[in-house]
């Protein structure tokens, strides 16, 4: 009996999901065996992680570079003020509320942002994909990694009061390309839009994601390539059925844009989207000592934890990662950007180990 394989804490503590139509113990047994990856740890994202911990999902991998921000508290769940004083990285606050949450799972932060480089590993031996991004190139290379691997993943897009979500079956459904084959212009020419989000319909698009995805894993119906378009004004969720495209470069003929290339290996300065800040990502991942580089700059440390150390530079903000990573905050000018943090670096006894 699969009764016996929960113990009665297990069976009081999930007694409430157990009584729901088309789960019960066979239906919790699967929900504790499954594994699963959330790109991008921001409003989506963390509402995700949050509902999947409170399911008992086995295993959730949040993978973000990025750190808690004051304006990311209003949209975002499991993150609070305390964290952007800490300045913690958004997956680590998120993962560690999660355990708080629930300790039966596994919630395993990933401070990394997932490239065409990257993607296969850091989505591997998983059993579905959440996209908690914020832009449509990501989603392509998340798409092209899930044809590749046949992993399933779940798209979610919101603007204002309206949101898109879309569960994806590699082979079987329209793809995310049969959907939106390109990035718009914008995001083509790195300039991008700062979108405002309402969080109930944040908290709305992550629901029906999650539940299309746990229904589909426990094989309780079919979601693939129905697209849910909420609107938060009249309050209304239309379904549309998305065609696959029958010559689609991705799904159908395996032409990728981004995965499977030779991996360049060359210094990443770019300005971050919508922002006055500049990312700085090496050729290969860096073992920086940020305790070092933190007594170092000891006058200029305004934040400090086991992942990351931020520093007061003139101007400018300069956040460093242990692999190397770095965001400069309050410039656009990647060269500005570059000398501050290569003059961070050296001042630690840091040497460059490659040459931009
Ligand atoms: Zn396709």
């Amino acid at each position: 009996m699969a009764v016996d394989l929960l113990d009665s804490k297990l069976l009081e503590k999930y007694s409430r999901l157990i009584l729901v139509k088309d789960i019960g113990v066979n239906g919790l047994l699967k929900i504790k065996k499954l594994r699963v990856a959330v790109v991008g740890c921001g409003a989506t994202g963390s509402h995700v992680v949050d509902m999947l911990a409170r399911i008992g999902v086995g295993y959730i991998r949040v993978i973000d570079s990025d750190f808690v921000d004051v304006s990311n508290v209003y949209r975002m769940s499991l993150v609070n003020e305390d964290d952007v004083k800490k300045a913690l990285p958004k997956a680590v606050a998120c993962a560690e509320r999660a355990q708080e949450v629930n300790s039966d799972v596994r919630v395993e932060p990933v401070i990394d942002r997932v490239e065409p480089e990257n993607v296969l590993d850091l989505l591997s031996g998983v059993d579905l994909v959440f996209d908690g991004t914020d832009n449509i190139t990501t989603r392509l290379i998340i798409n092209e990694a899930s044809v590749e691997k046949g992993f399933p993943w779940v798209f979610i897009g919101i603007e204002g009061w309206y949101a898109n979500v879309m569960l994806i079956e590699p082979g079987k459904s329209a793809c995310f390309s049969c959907l939106i084959p390109r990035p718009p212009l914008r995001e083509q020419v790195n300039v991008c839009d700062i979108l405002g989000v309402f969080p109930s319909v944040v908290s709305i698009a992550s629901s029906i994601a999650v539940n299309i995805a746990i229904r589909h894993l426990l094989g309780l119906g079919d979601y693939a390539g129905k697209l849910y378009v909420v609107n938060g004004t009249d309050v209304s969720i239309e379904t549309l059925d998305i065609v696959r495209r029958k010559d689609c470069p991705i799904c159908v003929k395996h032409q990728y844009n981004y995965i499977m290339k030779p991996r360049e290996r060359k210094w990443h300065v770019r300005v971050v989207c919508g922002t006055n800040a500049v990312e700085i990502v090496p050729p290969e991942d860096i073992s920086l000592d940020l305790s070092q580089i933190a007594k170092v700059h000891k006058d200029k440390v305004e934040a400090q934890n086991p992942y990351l150390v931020k520093l007061k530079e003139s101007s400018l903000k300069i956040v460093l990662l242990r692999n190397g990573k770095a965001i400069v905050d309050g410039t656009t000018d990647t060269s500005t950007a570059f000398k501050v943090y290569r003059e961070v670096l050296s001042r630690a006894g840091i040497r460059m180990p490659y040459i931009m």
